[in-house]
């Protein structure tokens, strides 16, 4: 007899999209993969955006991709505004990044031992962003959230975290909470396998909000282990932090002996040389990043005080390891990608987000279509609703049967956008004026689509 039987929670349910536009191509090959893959990999994906449960048909399985383009199975070429959730901001394939991935490649490609290339990934990060004095390899960016949690609490002797519900940290067991409004709502497993526990030390407030951040530490005096924010949020769709927001997160955790935590795992390397950080020079005591330093490998890192950092093993007690951390194939390709990150670099990103951006708010405005458009940085998207998106409750009030409409209809002319409407669209400095384009042509049709669109079972 299991005591937890009776409280056993259905599984999850991916929304069931009844989609109202039709599929212009088909794509018979994707979806032969798709059939095998599905019969060998639980929902035919590893990651669960990718299977399109959101939008509905086929997810297209990419073959190869060069600069702005990705090519599918099905032969069919898309300009690419995912560039892997991040990492190919120099577009796909880039030559000065594979040339570094062959070099150390031919050396071997792991020792389990310390190596060169680690050493120099951790300069590069620690020379580009002040707030990290010393900084931790990792393999993903869940990890790197993961052991900055870990190492806040042991640092701090303190149990509670705070997160705000729409930021995502990665699959962490106590970071996927959520809960509804309210001041100091602990948080509530969102997926069964997360206990109470786990999730139980986790504080979900709304973003945005300083006085509910003000309230959870009266009600928890010296309880609170950190504060962990994405430095300015992407994964509820763009939501940048309203000015004096993060600040105000610095402040109230110093005041109360908390760390705050700053999840640059998106916007690191990507929004400027220093991320989210260089722009807004708020200065956080841990920081988290993965995504870009990678290069499109697997590395990522968490650094920041050298005081705290050297809580962290064999310095000191609190454990954290890894059999991958450092591999030298993905330090090389980190290391070679952040190098040719220079200030052009990031102008070039800046002047092609902003064309873009222009071009879809001008083909949305011209057919009527109600639309916020959120930039931070040069990370950008669109949300279909008239109101201004400051916080994840605001977000999900958007049309989210127009953006199906509009992602089908720019798939259909080869534009491939993040299959869900609560995502970042990503450029790259590959995105030069033919790839602009072709974006171009497509966002008529897609505006048109998504004027047209009537709400289906998702609305
Ligand atoms: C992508 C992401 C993560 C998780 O990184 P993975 O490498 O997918 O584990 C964590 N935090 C933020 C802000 C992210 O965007």
């Amino acid at each position: 007899m299991s005591a937890g039987r009776g409280r056993r929670r259905p599984p999850p349910t991916y929304p069931q999209v009844r989609i109202n536009v039709s599929f212009p191509y088909k794509a018979p090959v994707s979806q032969a993969l798709f059939d095998r893959a599905a019969a060998v990999t639980p929902g035919g994906v590893n990651s669960p955006v990718r299977a399109f449960g959101a939008v509905g048909g086929t997810p297209r399985f990419m073959v190869s991709g060069t600069g702005p383009y990705l090519t599918d199975a099905d032969g069919r070429e898309y300009v690419d505004l995912v560039c892997s959730w991040g990492p190919m901001i120099l577009g796909h394939a880039h030559p000065g990044v594979q040339e570094a991935v062959r070099a150390a490649v031919a050396r071997g490609t792991s020792f389990g031992t310390p190596g060169a290339g680690e050493v120099e990934l951790a300069e590069e990060i620690v020379a580009r962003v002040a707030p990290v004095e010393q900084v931790r390899l990792v393999s993903s960016g869940t990890e790197a959230t993961m052991s900055a949690i870990r190492l806040a609490r042991g640092f701090t002797g303190r149990a509670k975290v705070v997160k705000f519900a729409g930021c995502y940290h990665g699959h962490v067991d106590a970071l996927l909470a959520s809960a509804g409004s309210g001041v100091a709502t602990f948080g509530l497993p969102d997926t069964p396998g997360v206990t109470g526990a786990q999730a139980g030390d986790t504080i979900v407030l709304p973003y945005n909000d300083l006085d509910a951040v003000r309230a959870a530490f009266a009600a928890h005096p010296e309880q609170i282990a950190c504060v962990i924010t994405e430095a300015s949020p992407g994964n509820m769709g763009v939501v940048p932090p309203r000015p004096g927001f993060n600040q105000g997160l610095a402040d109230l955790c110093r005041e109360n002996g908390a760390l705050y935590v700053s999840d640059e795992v998106m916007t690191g390397f990507r929004v400027s040389k220093a991320g989210w950080y260089g722009l807004d020079g708020v200065r956080p005591d841990l920081m988290t990043f993965g995504k870009v330093m990678g290069g499109g490998f697997p590395a990522a890192a968490f650094g920041g005080r050298a005081d705290v950092m050297a809580a962290l093993a064999p310095a000191g007690p609190v454990y954290q390891a890894g059999t991958l951390s450092g591999n030298p194939v993905a330090t090389a390709a980190g290391v070679a990608q952040l190098r040719l990150l220079d200030d052009a670099a990031y102008e070039t990103l800046d002047a092609v987000s902003a064309e873009v951006r222009t071009l879809v708010t001008e083909a949305l405005a011209k057919e009527g279509v109600a639309h916020r458009l959120q930039t931070a940085g040069s990370m950008f998207s669109v949300f279909f609703t008239d109101q201004a998106v400051t916080d994840y409750a605001t977000a999900k009030t958007q049309a989210v049967h127009r953006f199906t409409a509009f992602f089908h209809a720019m798939l259909a002319h080869g534009v491939y956008l993040p299959p869900s409407a609560f995502e970042s669209w990503f450029v790259s400095t590959a995105h030069d004026g033919a790839a602009v384009e072709r974006i171009a042509a497509a966002l008529p049709a897609a505006a048109r689509a998504a004027a047209a669109a009537a709400p289906g079972a998702d609305a």
